[in-house]
């Protein structure tokens, strides 16, 4: 799910890396499934020999200078076959393979299990990344894993495991833009649900009106957003397709190099449950997808993933318990040895040019050096 927190705010500029600026947006109210892409054709952003070759130098200087290392997470969600006006922190196939392609040329991509054991050992190489996607969604193994494969490199995906399975159906925020991008009237009027209305009359408008309501359902109870999400699909528009992982494309992603890792059941804002709720939604969410995968789930990421407003003390000392080895939020910054394992920061450059991209993700490994402890 997309959170609100200042990482992914700040992420917004990152789904329009791929996005030239004169690229015109489809039409708002065309599905992604079967928008026509009528925009001019892009030219993939390089680095260049030189950018990259500055990039590993610095990288290389930051770890020479600094006494501990430090190790960057990058988190994406989805990965967009084309670019989409109301899912502007998604990157596109495009800005997703530059990406991939510049962590592979400048930095040391490494599974994130064997990442933090290097850490921990005072063994992390210089530069070193890892990749993670959050919530299961289906282009993560349709649309990421060719390009992950093309360039060797490892990644982490959290999966919701409640959302597995062809008759899970999409998550509740989905299944909002869904709504707000297909529905063919110019306003929402949600007034009787005490919610008011939203404009519809331009894509910059369904754009505004979709992150709103999607603001609004985030911190609903879970019965009330689901009426809220039923009206709004009562309302019209197109049908979706399915978004999310199926339990066979969980197994095809954990023999290509891609670590299974749990996301909680139902993706709750774990601070708005009580404490058995709460610690079911955590360990049930390891056990369905070791049924799923048959081996170990390692790895947690807190849903939404805000510090102390999201998930709390109570919450840490769960997932510790439940068996997990490390867990993380959306706190921007780089990882260091001394850090809470259960509370990792990760986060993803916003930036729409490759250097900036590569620079900001050595500038999150060199801050984190020089923060006192
Ligand atoms: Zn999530």
């Amino acid at each position: 799910m997309i959170v609100s927190s200042r990482t992914e705010e700040q992420n917004k500029g990152a789904a329009e890396q791929g996005r030239g600026a004169g690229a015109p947006l489809r039409a708002a109210h065309a599905p992604a499934s079967d928008a026509p892409a009528v925009r001019p054709p892009r030219q993939p952003r390089r680095l260049g020999r030189l950018g990259a070759a500055a990039l590993r130098t610095a990288g290389n200087a930051i770890a020479l200078l600094s006494n501990r290392r430090s190790l960057a997470v990058v988190n994406y969600h989805r990965v967009l076959a084309q670019p989409d006006p109301l899912l502007e922190s998604e990157p596109d196939l495009v800005a997703f393979r530059w990406q991939m392609a510049l962590l592979a040329e400048c930095f040391n991509v490494m599974p994130l299990h064997d990442a933090l054991r290097a850490l921990d050992a005072g063994k992390l190489p210089p530069r070193t990344v890892c990749i993670t996607f959050d919530d299961g969604y289906r282009s993560v193994h349709d649309l990421a894993l060719p390009i992950l494969r093309e360039f060797k490199l490892p990644a982490t995906v959290f999966v919701t495991s409640g959302y597995v399975g062809a008759d899970a159906g999409n998550m509740w925020n989905d299944r909002i833009i869904h709504v707000v991008q297909s529905l063919p009237a110019p306003v929402l009027d949600l007034s009787d649900l005490g919610l008011g209305s939203y404009s519809l009359a331009s894509i910059e408008a369904r754009r505004l009106s979709a992150a709103r309501l999607t603001e609004a359902g985030k911190y609903m109870p879970p019965a009330a957003r689901e009426a809220l999400v039923q009206r709004l699909e009562q309302m019209g528009g197109l049908k979706d397709d399915a978004l999310m992982l199926t339990p066979a494309m969980l197994v095809t992603l954990d023999s290509n190099n891609i670590e299974i890792g749990a996301h909680t059941v139902s993706h709750p804002i774990l601070t708005s449950l009580d404490d058995e709720s709460a610690r079911f939604e955590i360990t049930a969410g390891k056990t369905q997808l070791e049924h799923l995968i048959g081996k170990p789930v390692r790895l947690f990421a807190y849903p939404n993933g805000k510090v102390g407003k999201d998930f709390d003390a109570r919450h840490v000392e769960m997932v510790r318990q439940a068996g997990f080895t490390a867990a993380f939020t959306t706190a921007v910054g780089a990882i260091t040895g001394d850090q809470d394992r259960f509370q990792l920061p990760r986060s993803r450059p916003w930036d729409r040019i490759p250097f900036h991209f590569g620079l900001r993700l050595l500038s999150w490994m060199a801050l984190s050096n020089r923060q006192p402890r």
